[in-house]
């Protein structure tokens, strides 16, 4: 009969709650958006910001946003560049 001093120990392991995405709600042309922050390491392929038209790099940190409004659904996602999204109302977009 084997005996054996060594117990596996289950390692705890904090839930990281909130630390992979940040989601606030924020105001913008009048409507509501949910934005939420993404670290980038989970993207596999690119994306293309709407406010630079220049591509979001996989891996790269960046925010996604769609309308808080329940009209919009998956495809209404837009995935911008942390700087373009903050200024968006500075008119730098679209250009
Ligand atoms: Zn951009």
């Amino acid at each position: 009969m084997p005996r054996s001093n060594r117990r596996r120990r289950d390692e705890h392991r904090p839930l990281r709650m909130g630390a992979m995405s940040s989601q606030t709600v924020q105001s913008w042309m009048g409507r509501r958006w949910v934005v939420r922050s993404l670290n980038g390491t989970t993207s596999t392929r690119g994306y293309t910001c709407p406010g630079c038209t220049h591509d979001i790099a996989p891996g790269t940190p960046h925010v996604v946003v769609w309308p808080d409004d329940g009209m919009g659904g998956v495809d209404d996602r837009r995935h911008w560049h942390n700087a373009c999204w903050r200024a968006r109302d500075q008119g730098r977009y679209g250009r």
